[in-house]
């Protein structure tokens, strides 16, 4: 039995463990894949108060020796469920392993990529397909790939790529970036990056294994034209992961669970980072989740 049980070992889920165990409960964090979420792709975070530059994959790391330093303890299991013991008011938390027991519960799920949803783009991932250009990039070294999406991740992406392959496409749906304006500027000042805006990436064109091509459709002409390539890297942003829990919290129609800036949804769940209602998700905003959730899960406690 645990004090608390914190899923998903992302910057909200590690930054709720270090502050739980800094006020002397027990605690076991539950990460079905590797400890550090979105940010381990991120090559430089600049934007994170009180250092000035970081690799995502640097940034994980310290988290992850910061929390098991002070105690808390993490497992590699996928969470499968929660049930909430109405008589002793335990959670129980059934992984495919096991099922763990705790007084409370931190739900920091986080959220995945969103994949474009065209036909064979599934099969495609890891032969030309790719999600995380901080990854996969030098795989394409000195080739022509193309980055979807108009965020900070797919600027980001470009940027990198742009050092790497000989050309890179960025394809945006608008005109109008999400991204911060200084980093697009950066990538506006890259000779071998070519932007394709108001457009998206209608359909995936395949060898006998790989990806060589896309459609790209101009949403304003209409026009539509084909694009040689050996790469295409998808950052359109990310959608959560939840539906596991629905029997505890509740979702919206996107499917975050719905939750306000105490991160308390009731009966001893507790919700941290980008996998709640909430409108700005960034590193600084996962950490402080995990703050409030730890301390409003000890309080409950
Ligand atoms: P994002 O900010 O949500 O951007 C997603 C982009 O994909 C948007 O430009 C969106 O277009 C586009 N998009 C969404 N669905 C699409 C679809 N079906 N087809 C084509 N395009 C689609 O996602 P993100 O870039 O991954 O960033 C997520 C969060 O992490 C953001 O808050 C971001 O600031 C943060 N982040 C920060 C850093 C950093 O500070 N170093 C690095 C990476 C990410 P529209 O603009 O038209 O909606």
């Amino acid at each position: 039995m645990k004090d608390i049980i914190i899923v998903g070992a992302g910057t909200a889920g590690m930054s709720a463990a270090i502050y739980a165990v800094r006020a002397g409960k027990t605690v076991l964090v539950l990460e079905a894949a590797a400890y550090g979420g979105q940010i381990i792709n991120a090559a430089d975070v600049e934007n994170y108060p009180g250092i000035k530059h970081i690799s995502g994959f640097d940034f994980a790391n310290g988290l992850y020796e910061q929390a098991r330093e002070l105690g808390a303890e993490f497992g590699f299991e996928k969470v499968e469920g929660i049930e909430n013991d109405p008589e002793t008011g335990r959670k129980l938390v059934r992984t495919a392993k096991t099922v763990h027991e705790a007084r409370a519960v931190i739900l920091a799920t986080g959220a995945r990529n969103r994949p474009l949803g065209l036909p064979e783009e599934k099969e495609l991932v890891g032969k030309g397909i790719s999600y995380c250009a901080t990854c996969d990039g030098m795989f394409y070294r000195n080739k022509v790939v193309a980055v979807n999406g108009g965020g900070n991740t797919a600027v980001e992406d470009a940027q990198f790529l742009s050092n790497v392959c000989k050309k890179v496409y960025i394809i945006h749906r608008r005109d109008e970036f999400r991204a911060d304006v200084k980093e697009v500027e950066k990538l506006r000042q890259k000779e071998n990056v070519e932007f394709l805006l108001n457009s998206t990436v209608t359909k995936l064109h395949k060898d006998e294994k790989r990806l060589c091509g896309i459609t790209v459709r101009n949403k304003l002409g209409g026009e539509e034209k084909t694009v040689e390539l050996s790469g295409l890297f998808i950052a359109i942003g990310q959608q959560p992961d939840n539906a596991a829990f629905s029997n505890v919290v509740s979702l919206d129609d996107k499917g975050y669970i719905i939750a306000g800036e105490d991160c308390d949804v009731g009966n001893g769940i507790f919700v941290a980072g980008d996998c709640r209602t909430k409108t700005v998700r960034q590193l600084t905003t996962a950490a402080s989740d995990g703050a409030t959730a730890a301390l409003a899960a000890c309080a409950y406690i």
